[in-house]
C-alpha cells in the first residue's frame, strides 16, 4: 500500500531529482568558490605589484626631487666608440695651447677629439701605459655624464680642461711637476663638475636634499663629482689607468680628489690664504706647497672665462645667469632662502662680474702670476680689462651701488 502510494506520488522521481540538483548545486558551488579563491590570488598579485611601482615611483620622485635628472644610467655602455675620427689641423693644436682659444666653435665629437689629443700631446697616454680605446670610452662615458644643464655641462668641462692644457704649456709645467702631477691635473679639470644638477651646494644644504645628507652638508656637489669620477674608473671598460701600479693609481686618486674638492668656492679663503703664504718661498721639493699649486691651479681653470677674449667670455655669463635664475626661481617657489646675486629681480651682468673680478679672480691671478711671471700679461691683463669693461657697462644707480660695495 505504501509502496504504491510512493509510486503515485512519484517520490522516486522526485528524491532522484532532488539529489541531481544537489549535486549540480554543489558542482556549481566548488567552481564559484574555485573562482573566488581565484580572483583572491588575482588581487593579491595585483596588490604586491602595486606595492612595487608605488614604491618605485616614490623613490624615482624622491630622486627627482632632490637631485633632478638622478635617475638615468650613470655609465652607460658602449663597446665602440661612436664619435667620428677628428684630425686636429696645427692650427687647432697650437691654439689649444692658448687662453685665446674659441671653446664655442666645437661640436660635442670635436671637443672630444681635443681633449683626447691633448692626453696624447701632454705623453700622459706613453707615461701611463693607457689603452687608447680605452681613452676613448672613459671621455665618451665622462662626457654622458655631465648633464644638459645651462651652465656646468660638457662644455664647461672642456672649457676648463683646455685651460689647464694652456697652463702647462704657458707655465713650462712638464718641466716643474711630474708626469703623476700633470695627469692629476689634467683628469680633474675633465671631471671636476661631473653629474652637476645645476644646483647649487647653498641649495643642496638649505633644501636638504640626499646628495647634502650623504656628505653631511660638508662639500655636497664637490663630493658627488667624486664619486661619480671614481665610479666610471671603477668600470674596467673606463679605466685608463688599469696599466698601472696599485700604488701609482692610489696616489693619483688621492690627488683627483684633493683637486676637484678644492673647486668648492667655500673653500677659497683658505686656500688662498695658504697659498699666499708659501709663494713667496715656493719649493717645488715641498710636497705641501706642490699640493696648495696644484688646488690653485684648477681653481683658476674653473672660474678662467674672463681670462678669455670677451666674445668667449661673456656668452658663459648669460649661461651662469641663467642657471643662477633657475636655482632662485625654484628657492622661491620652495620658500627656500635666496642669494641676492643669484636673483633675477636684483643681479645684472655688470654687478655680478666686476665684484668676482676685483674680490676673487683678479687677486687669485696675481697670487699665481708671481709663480709664473708669464701669466702677467695673457691673464692678469686680461682680467682687468674685463673689469674696466663691465664697470663701462654699469648703470648709474649702479655705479652708487659699486662704490658703497
Ligand atoms: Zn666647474
Amino acid at each position: 500500500m505504501a509502496q504504491q502510494l510512493v509510486r503515485l506520488l512519484g517520490v522516486d522521481d522526485f528524491r532522484s531529482e532532488l539529489s541531481r540538483k544537489l549535486d549540480l548545486l554543489e558542482r556549481q558551488i566548488d567552481s564559484e568558490l574555485q573562482k573566488t579563491a581565484e580572483i583572491e590570488r588575482c588581487n593579491n598579485d595585483l596588490e604586491r605589484f602595486r606595492e612595487s611601482v608605488n614604491k618605485r615611483e616614490r623613490l624615482e620622485h624622491v630622486c627627482e626631487s632632490i637631485c633632478p635628472g638622478t635617475v638615468r644610467k650613470l655609465t652607460p655602455r658602449r663597446d665602440v666608440p661612436t664619435y667620428p675620427k677628428y684630425t686636429l689641423s696645427q692650427e687647432t693644436i697650437e691654439a689649444l695651447k692658448t687662453p685665446t682659444f674659441d671653446v664655442w666653435q666645437w661640436a660635442p665629437n670635436e671637443m672630444l677629439s681635443c681633449i683626447e689629443f691633448m692626453f696624447h700631446d701632454l705623453g700622459l697616454v706613453q707615461e701611463f701605459n693607457i689603452n687608447a680605446i680605452t681613452l676613448k670610452r672613459w671621455l665618451l662615458c665622462v662626457q654622458e655624464n655631465y648633464r644638459d644643464v645651462p651652465f656646468h655641462n660638457f662644455r664647461h668641462c672642456f672649457s676648463v680642461t683646455q685651460m689647464m692644457h694652456g697652463m702647462v704649456h704657458l707655465c713650462n709645467l712638464k718641466a716643474k711637476l711630474s708626469m703623476t702631477e700633470v695627469v692629476i691635473l689634467i683628469t680633474s679639470a675633465i671631471c671636476h663638475d661631473l653629474d652637476h644638477p645645476g644646483y647649487n651646494n647653498t641649495y643642496q644644504i638649505n633644501a636638504h636634499t640626499e646628495m647634502a645628507v650623504r656628505y653631511d652638508n660638508v662639500s655636497p656637489l664637490e663630493n658627488h663629482h667624486c664619486a661619480v669620477t671614481f665610479q666610471i674608473l671603477a668600470d674596467p671598460d673606463f679605466n685608463i689607468f688599469s696599466n698601472i701600479r696599485p700604488e701609482l693609481f692610489m696616489q693619483i686618486q688621492e690627488g683627483i680628489t684633493e683637486l676637484i674638492l678644492a673647486t668648492d668656492m667655500a673653500r677659497h679663503e683658505e686656500i688662498m690664504s695658504a697659498f699666499t703664504c708659501c709663494v713667496d718661498k715656493f719649493d717645488y721639493e715641498n710636497i705641501e706647497h706642490l699640493r696648495l699649486l696644484k688646488q690653485v691651479l684648477i681653481k683658476c681653470c674653473d672660474i678662467s672665462n674672463e681670462v678669455r677674449p670677451t666674445d668667449v667670455s661673456e656668452p658663459w655669463v648669460d649661461c651662469l645667469l641663467q642657471e643662477y635664475f633657475m636655482q632662485s626661481d625654484r628657492e622661491k617657489f620652495e620658500g627656500l632662502p635666496v642669494m641676492s646675486f643669484m636673483d633675477r629681480d636684483v643681479v645684472t651682468k655688470p654687478n655680478v662680474q666686476i665684484g668676482f673680478l676685483q674680490m676673487v679672480l683678479i687677486p687669485m691671478f696675481e697670487a699665481v702670476a708671481k709663480l709664473f711671471p708669464e701669466l702677467g700679461e695673457v691673464m692678469v691683463q686680461r682680467l682687468r680689462e674685463a673689469r674696466a669693461r663691465y664697470e663701462n657697462l654699469l648703470q648709474p644707480e649702479e655705479i652708487d651701488e659699486e662704490r658703497s660695495f
